[in-house]
């Protein structure tokens, strides 16, 4: 037990030296840095102002006919107004009069995307507004973040700065974040799914009022399920990887890996697929991905194509792209998402994703001490070589990234200065989706509060300030 403390002591001592020898290579900043820096709305110098002291007699108006998310976004509003100003308006579902409204979801001409947000600013009059369903209600806190310096920091605590004397740019801004899938996975997120929203992380509620889950799913292990080994495997062991001279049977990581050449496979898959989209009509995605083990298929047909293609990624793709065109007969605009993770994170040489495939891009070789993109680091640059290949053949990548230590959660765990610059990365190459896997089953893990903040708002806001605001 002792020497279990001492090895647990040692390597904090040496994670804790690693943050601070990352940390001096930038310069704190704080104070009002922290009110103007990562603005999204706002950032125009024009005389023209709402002045929020005029503010006491206006009230808020929600249509009769606002969706759930839209009827809490004015809820969220008057909260959050009456805690920064100290005024309380009422809420109307019709406007008496032009002048002196704050308009909460008003429908507008243009069809905007389902997080899409447009916030209207003119001297007597504001509207926030944005797609259905969560384009309004992300409005309103990105409305208090950029015009207040509000700060959604953790479930009981938003730092509020309490003020009237606030001039806002009277302009029409409009934001649509470039991530369709923002995953920050704590469970900081999943137990208080009111946080969640105001951080603006679209996948851990269905609560109507909060707008819901985008309708993608995570691209994950699903082998298991598309063709399972209890129904098919005694009658069909050919359906399964052949590994070490025989069909596999074991069924650890949700194995066995499935024989990707068999034609059978490749129509029951195609199936199963879609008769859970027949019964999932929302979905936009869904996934068809390697089982968490590395028995891969070798029989000949299998291991023919990957030796033309240099990575076992070669059958593994051609398979995927074999059941998205019979998926598409049917579903046309659903995509197939598929794992690029582990022996298939490299690209193949000659196949490519079909225009209905998304990739996702696992990156739990990498280290996490150096940005991903960092030239001198062997391992990262190693992935971004794989990384770089994929965006040249695909333009809807998503990204499984790893934010803890999956041993120890309360060990310190030195990635916080590469959360931002990976990030980035991602979205230059195409990212569309982002899982950054955490200690999700649990809180309190080694700054799980801050990682969170910044994870989340890095995801909505790719140019956030990632330095500057994790200074403050
Ligand atoms: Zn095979
Ligand atoms: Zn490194």
């Amino acid at each position: 037990m002792q020497r279990v403390i001492s090895v647990l002591a040692i390597s904090m001592i040496f994670s804790v030296a690693f943050l601070i020898g990352c940390a001096v290579k930038s310069t704190p900043q704080i104070g009002e840095k922290f009110m103007s820096t990562s603005k999204i709305l706002f950032n125009i110098e024009t005389d023209k102002q709402l002045d929020v002291s005029k503010m006491k007699d206006w009230d808020i108006i929600v249509d009769p006919d606002a969706i759930p998310s839209e009827k809490y976004a004015g809820e969220e509003f008057q909260r959050l107004f009456k805690e920064a100003t100290g005024m309380m308006l009422p809420i109307n579902s019709k406007a008496q009069g032009e002048s002196n409204h704050v308009y909460i979801g008003k429908a507008t001409s243009e069809k905007l995307g389902e997080e899409e947000l447009m916030v209207i600013v003119n001297k007597d009059s504001l509207i926030i507004t944005g797609g259905r369903p969560r384009g309004t209600l992300y409005g309103v806190y990105q409305f208090f973040e950029d015009a207040f310096g509000v700060r959604f920091l953790t479930f009981d605590h938003t730092y509020i700065p309490k003020s009237t004397d606030v001039k806002i740019p009277v302009g029409e801004f409009r934001y649509n974040p470039p991530f369709l899938f923002r995953w920050s996975y704590y469970a900081e997120n999943s137990k208080e799914p009111e946080f969640a929203a105001r951080l603006r992380v679209n996948t851990v509620t269905h609560a109507e009022k909060l707008g819901g889950v985008t309708p993608q799913n995570l691209i994950n292990h699903s082998f298991h399920w598309l063709l399972p080994f209890d129904k098919y495997g005694a009658e069909h062991p050919e359906y399964y990887a052949l590994f070490e001279g025989k069909r596999d049977t074991e069924t650890g990581g949700g194995g066995p890996q499935l024989c990707v050449t068999n034609k059978d496979v490749i129509r029951i898959v195609a199936e199963n697929a879609i008769s859970y989209l027949d019964q999932h009509p929302n979905m936009r995605n869904i996934s068809v991905s390697q089982a968490n083990t590395a028995r891969y298929c070798h029989c000949d047909e299998c291991e023919a194509i990957n030796k033309r293609e240099g990575t076992p990624m070669g059958s593994q793709l051609a398979f995927v792209n074999a059941v998205a065109k019979l998926i598409e007969q049917k579903h046309p605009d659903v995509k197939v998402g598929t794992l690029a993770y582990w022996y298939t994170r490299k690209a193949p040489k000659t196949i490519k994703p079909r225009h209905n495939v998304q990739i996702q891009l696992c990156s739990i070789e990498c280290c996490t001490l150096h940005p991903i993109d960092d030239p001198t680091c062997e391992k990262n640059r190693a992935f971004c070589q794989d990384m770089e290949e994929w965006s040249k053949i695909c333009n809807d990548i998503w990204i499984w990234n790893y934010n803890t230590n999956f041993r120890y959660y309360d060990l310190p765990f030195p990635n916080l200065r590469v959360i931002g610059p990976n990030v980035r990365y991602f979205l230059r190459n195409n990212a569309k989706g982002v899982f950054m896997q955490a200690n999700g089953n649990g809180t309190s893990g080694e700054l799980s509060d801050l990682r969170n903040y910044l994870i989340s708002r890095m995801l909505w806001n790719p140019n956030f300030d990632d330095n500057t605001n994790l200074n403050n």
